[in-house]
């Protein structure tokens, strides 16, 4: 029950039709529609009512402004708020290069050129010249096997899409052979045994979790065996006392005993990133040339591209899985089709280590970002004397998503410290700033790594810490 003084309270609350009429006359800027209007006035009365339910006592509503003009400006506070995009900009300060929850690969220049063009009309699904139908999955075929020695290409929406419909068409109702030690589980939901049997396929494990041997699969072939998969264990490292079987084995078991061989390689590398301090990781190619039938990948990983996934390998495997039902339910977009097209040809025929962002980054050499890093601590010194502490140190960045779990690469970050806000508080104002600032924090510090912060971006992080 309300109290005498919430009554009188709750009657002086102004009308919901009032408040949008009152609106309409006062904005000129923005015309919503009259629904709306309702909605958003009917919102702030039902708050400053909200208010007056709550209160414990008279002298808590002694501030509560109960005009029309307050219930115009709630009505502005919560349209504006609609016309905020959920999906932002974010400043990746955190120096991790893949960094899944901001969207893993930044995209090429090129490749946002491409999209932006794609975004109209074009020939997705025509064949220019002769004016007849064409298919969306021609475009990118050449291009991907000239860059990778495959036969045949297919483009997917993502590498979980890619596994599903690649074990769908070869192994569904059958068996497919895997090793133990490489049931991964990628980000949570995709999990190699769970896509199997969604695929409808039936799994059979070989081997321990840190060793499988050769005779291991051999063992395990019957009549029901219909693959042979091999997934790269991209996000973890078994070492010690350990033992697997390579590619070109299993491809020489599978030519024996007329099976095909399928690696789901994850990251999808088409660079030699050794000469950067990086680990040896399977190239594409590499695993193309030791015969493999199919092969799945990941585009906005370590090849720079968008989210994606590419299936390579045998004409006639691929051909099949062209022919799957599943496949228009995973087909790509125009969009993605358009930036992953921009992103291989400057493999083909530009410099990918200069032009392919994520490439850049991880092949950053530690003069540049120490320089970088000194330049950056400068311009927030100049700006923040007296709020902010500044500092330079030496740290490491790290490649991300899932990739190369155990590579640690120098870099030069810059330490920032507020010297009256909290750090979590602090930390929340730079991520809910426009654009978004993200860093790391470590100790008492945020640190901000060069490395992901792009040299056009530097003026931007300078305003949005101070
Ligand atoms: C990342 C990864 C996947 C999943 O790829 P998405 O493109 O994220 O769907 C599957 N397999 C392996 C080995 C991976 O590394």
């Amino acid at each position: 029950m309300a109290e005498k003084w919430q009554i009188k309270y709750l009657s002086a609350l102004p009308a919901v039709d009032a408040a949008v009429t009152f609106y309409q006359q006062q904005s000129t800027a923005l015309e919503y529609p009259h629904a709306l209007l309702v909605q958003a006035a009917q919102t702030a009365v039902a708050q400053l009512r909200q208010k007056i339910l709550q209160a414990k006592t008279e002298k808590e509503l002694e501030q509560l402004r109960l005009t029309i003009d307050a219930v115009a400006g709630q009505m502005k506070v919560w349209l504006d708020s609609l016309r905020q995009p959920s999906l932002r900009r974010v400043i990746n300060a955190t120096g991790t290069v893949l960094h899944t929850n901001l969207g893993r690969a930044p995209l090429a220049a090129a490749a946002q050129k491409a999209m932006q063009e794609a975004a109209g009309y074009c020939n997705l699904e025509m064949k220019l010249q002769e004016g007849v139908r064409g298919s969306r999955h021609e475009h990118l075929e050449k291009l991907l096997c000239e860059l990778t020695g495959a036969e045949a290409a297919c483009v997917v929406n993502n590498n979980a899409a890619a596994v599903l419909v690649a074990l769908n068409t070869l192994a569904c109702g059958r068996k497919a052979i895997v090793s133990r030690g490489e049931l991964v589980e990628i980000g949570g939901s995709f999990r190699i045994p769970e896509v199997m049997k969604a695929g409808g396929v039936q799994l059979v494990e070989v081997g321990t979790s840190n060793k499988t041997h050769f005779a291991d699969y051999q063992n395990a072939i019957d009549e029901e065996t219909a693959l042979l998969l091999k997934v790269h264990t991209s996000n973890y490292k078994i070492i010690g006392f350990t033992a697997s079987v390579s590619l070109p084995e299993l491809i020489k078991l599978g030519q024996e005993r007329g099976l095909p061989v399928m690696k789901d390689i994850g990251s999808g590398l088409l660079v030699d990133l050794t000469p950067f301090g990086l680990p040896k990781e399977p190239l594409v190619q590499e695993c193309i040339a030791a015969g493999v039938d199919i092969l799945t990948m990941s585009g906005d990983k370590l090849l720079g591209g968008p989210q994606a996934g590419i299936i390579l390998g045998k004409r006639k495997y691929v051909e099949a899985i062209k022919r799957n039902q599943l496949l228009r339910a995973l087909r790509p977009d125009k969009i993605t089709l358009a930036a992953l097209e921009a992103t291989l040809r400057i493999y083909l025929t530009s410099n990918p280590l200069g032009e392919v962002p994520v490439l850049a980054m991880l092949s950053m050499s530690t003069a540049v970002l120490k320089k970088r890093a000194f330049s950056l601590a400068q311009a927030i010194e100049r700006r923040a004397a007296g709020i902010l502490t500044v500092e330079v140190r030496e740290d490491f960045s790290y490649v991300g998503g899932g990739a190369m779990p155990t590579a640690k690469l120098p870099t030069y970050v810059v330490a920032v410290r507020h010297q009256r806000l909290a750090l979590t508080e602090w930390a929340e104002k730079l991520r809910t700033a426009t654009p978004a600032l993200v860093g790391r924090i470590k100790d008492d510090w945020l640190l901000l790594d060069p490395r992901t912060i792009d040299e056009a971006e530097e003026e931007e992080v300078v305003q949005c810490l101070t």
